[in-house]
């Protein structure tokens, strides 16, 4: 019988909206899920170990690894280059095995182009949530400032519309219960075809 193939996850969402910090306390959880690590070609954080966070490459280095089509995504984002190395990915979902990947919105979605059939998760700031229900609900505000921060928040729900789930993240223990609760619920959906 031919095995299942593991979930490709990806979390994303708007600078600053503490994606890092969710994975990470997803990561402390040791549920199954595997995580990617990136290639980037800006400099390690203190702490930061090559393999571990990331893998540190020059830009030289970097622009080969596009070259000979080892990035799933790569973006470049604040002056360095971010990607996916691809080899992993592919080998842990052919093993049965969940992966996620931490990764900005330029990125993501040209994993949707590749992998159509992964799970699209995007971490929401709570201001945005609040703004959203707000845009939606009484209007008390000027007119001009409602239409200013309708604008700012078209682009961002623009953005949500193109994943298969939002997530707020008010406090990051929920944030990664939800998150739990989707891979539980993907599972269950694909054990049912
Ligand atoms: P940082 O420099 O703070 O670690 O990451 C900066 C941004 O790059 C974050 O939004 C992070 O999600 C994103 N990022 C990390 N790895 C990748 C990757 O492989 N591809 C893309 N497109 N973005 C990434």
């Amino acid at each position: 019988m031919k095995k299942e193939k593991g979930l490709l996850l990806v979390l994303s969402g708007p600078a600053g909206v503490g994606k890092g910090t969710v994975c990470s306390a997803l990561r402390q959880e040791n549920t199954s899920v595997q995580y990617s690590v990136s290639a980037t070609t800006r400099s390690p954080r203190e702490g930061e170990q090559d393999g571990v966070n990331y893998f540190f490459k020059t830009r030289e280095q970097f622009e080969n690894m596009i070259e000979q089509d080892q990035l799933l995504e790569w973006a470049e984002y604040v002056g360095n280059y971010y990607g996916t190395p691809i080899e992993y990915v592919r080998e842990t979902i052919n093993n049965g095995q969940d992966i996620i990947l931490e990764i900005e919105v330029q990125g993501a979605l040209k994993v949707r182009e590749r992998f159509p059939e992964g799970v699209f998760i995007f971490l929401m700031p709570p201001s945005l949530a609040e703004l959203r229900s707000r845009i939606v609900g009484r209007g008390t505000e000027t007119e001009d400032i409602i239409n200013k921060r309708m604008t700012v928040a078209k682009e961002e729900i623009d953005m949500m519309k193109k994943y298969d789930y939002v997530v707020e993240n008010d406090q990051v223990h929920l944030a990664v219960d939800r998150i739990k609760s989707i891979v539980t619920a993907e599972h269950c959906k694909r054990e049912r075809l």
